[in-house]
């Protein structure tokens, strides 16, 4: 045993942002840190998420002694339903994590086989040869923790996701104390996030956007409709506060953000008096000036609430003239054209927009420490090496520099999914290579049911084929110019009735949708295909990737 190392092995998130998984291994045993999925780039167009590739825990399936949580967004957890269903071990998390994985695993209709087991900050636990030390972080979500794992050789203390907010909304601050301690215990290796190594300073608190978020309230006079990420329970809490201050009360539209803010009042996160939520049909009984509307959709996602309100599609929230709406989150990059899309329905139908360009004042702020904190942190618990995680390969070729000119760490590494690093008390090597790689999941967001998703490698998509929906719209009026043409590729276009059929499908969901939708091509994008997928699968049990084309006449 003298001689045996101990190994850091990425699965993702090293070399790309999401579907973060590190396993760490001491001779038989690996415990498995978050297990995330990433929302695909363009060139994977038709993929609705992707994961990490875990040929190496499934080949060493029998040395697995858990998955650890660092906390609750989706590039940590969303990966577990597939990876539970090919490796089903515990899960570790705190209370407030395991409530979005709970969530998770009952829609795959996992949850009854899991085991998970509920850890808190500052107590102890042991997972195999190592036993981790949970350690409260502050973060965007509520209820995050960095980890520090004491293993043979010496304790690797990883962050999670992490800002330095000592006077956090939940009342839970960062726990600089503990991070000290760790600093005179010694810290072998600090795994660090990378996410926001470009920005200098300090991230703002969570409550610094309340005076600016106070003043749009104070000078709204109709609607005002607020969206934020359904995970941002502190923004969900101030905008909360803020409604009851000023005499508003509050509807909530939109699946994701409805089940944040039911798991946040279940564990006391919020607790609005009674009265203040109302029933989204109370809308319509409510003077505008006495309305705050949460609802999802602040990254212009074709089927958000958000999105459907912006066309005049949604049962509940009307958009009307004079109306605030309020984008208190991030442009995600990739997402521009979809939220400036949303932004120019919200125009036209002359709503106030306000969102993070810069020009509105702080009411919206990263949940990822910056530079100062970053080093504060090297300071803090001055370890003996240091490996970035988190990022792009140049946010983690920043944080390697940063970590460098701290003069702290002895030797700074930069690893990429794969790279298996190798440390005893002295030493650090890189010293391998394991397979990793992403597995692409096709899992329809309007779908209800498990039985529409599917592992998409790419052998996978060529038995399945390509089914193309070809559709001319004017895009001055809207209208559908002559009936949709459809192309297949290694499809069964042999099948004249099915074809016939699935073109009536592209037609009736045209038809079905307003003039407006009909120039939104995201949202006709999106419809056609979920129409188009559910039809196939159910007729003809095929599962082809569905990429609708529209011609603009
Ligand atoms: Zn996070
Ligand atoms: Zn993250």
């Amino acid at each position: 045993m003298s001689n045996e190392k101990l190994q850091v092995i990425p699965l993702g998130g090293l070399g790309e942002f999401g579907m973060n998984c590190l396993a760490l291994r001491f001779g038989d045993d690996i415990v498995v840190i978050d297990a995330g999925l990433m929302f695909p780039e363009e060139e994977l167009l038709g993929v609705d998420i992707v994961v990490p590739d875990i040929t190496y825990l499934i080949e060493n399936r029998s040395k697995v002694r858990g998955i650890v949580l660092t906390h609750g967004h989706e590039d940590h957890i969303g990966g577990l339903p597939w990876i539970l269903s090919e490796l089903n071990v515990p899960v570790y998390g705190t209370e407030f994590t395991l409530a979005y994985v709970e969530g998770k695993l009952d829609e795959h209709r996992l949850l009854d086989d899991a085991e998970l087991i509920e850890i808190l900050p500052g107590r102890r636990f042991n997972l195999g040869i190592f036993s981790i030390m949970p350690i409260r972080v502050t973060h965007s979500l509520v209820d995050c923790v960095a980890l520090a794992i004491h293993t043979p050789v010496g304790i690797v203390l990883h962050t999670g996701d992490f800002k330095i907010d000592l006077s956090s909304p939940d009342g839970h601050p960062f726990d600089l104390q503990a991070f000290a301690d760790l600093g005179k215990q010694g810290v072998l290796l600090l795994l660090q996030d990378s996410t926001n190594v470009d920005r200098p300073g300090f991230t703002p608190g969570e409550k610094a956007v309340i005076p600016r978020l106070d003043d749009i309230f104070a000078q709204t006079r109709k609607k005002l409709f607020f969206s934020c990420f359904s995970s941002s329970i502190h923004r969900m809490k101030i905008a909360l506060d803020l409604a009851h201050k000023h005499g508003r009360k509050v509807a909530i539209i939109g699946r994701s953000i409805d089940n944040a803010s039911e798991i946040a009042q279940d564990l006391g996160y919020i607790d609005p008096p009674a009265g203040l939520i109302i029933h989204p049909n109370q809308i319509k009984d409510t003077p505008a000036s006495k309305l705050l509307i949460l609802i999802s959709g602040t990254q212009g996602e074709p089927m958000s609430a958000l999105s459907r309100a912006a066309v005049n599609n949604h049962k509940f929230a009307k958009i009307d003239p004079g109306d605030t709406v309020l984008l208190s989150s991030r442009v995600i990059p990739g997402n521009e054209k979809a939220i400036y899309r949303v932004i120019d329905h919200l125009e036209r139908r002359d709503a106030k927009v306000i969102h993070d360009d810069g020009t509105h004042g702080l009411i919206h702020v990263s949940g990822h420490g910056s530079q100062e904190e970053l080093r504060m942190m090297i300071s803090l618990v001055r370890p003996k090496f240091f490996v970035p995680v988190h990022g792009d390969y140049r946010h983690l070729k920043r944080h390697v520099e940063l970590a460098q000119a701290t003069g702290i760490p002895e030797k700074v590494m930069l690893l990429e999914d794969g790279d298996v690093l190798s440390l005893d008390r002295e030493t650090a090597q890189k010293t391998g290579k394991v397979a990793t790689g992403r597995v692409c999941i096709d899992n329809n967001s309007t779908a209800d049911v498990v039985e529409d998703t599917v592992i998409r490698d790419r052998k996978h998509l060529g038995e399945d084929g390509l089914f193309l929906p070809i559709i001319a719209i004017n895009r001055a009026t809207g209208k559908v110019e002559g009936l949709p043409e459809i192309t297949t590729r290694g499809f069964a276009a042999d099948d004249p009735e099915l074809m016939r059929n699935a073109r009536d499908i592209v037609a009736r969901t045209l038809n079905e949708s307003s003039d407006e939708e009909r120039r939104d091509y995201g949202v006709m994008k999106d419809k056609i295909r979920g129409d188009l997928k559910r039809f196939l699968q159910k007729n003809a049990n095929r599962r082809p990737l569905i990429m609708p084309i529209i011609l603009e006449l």
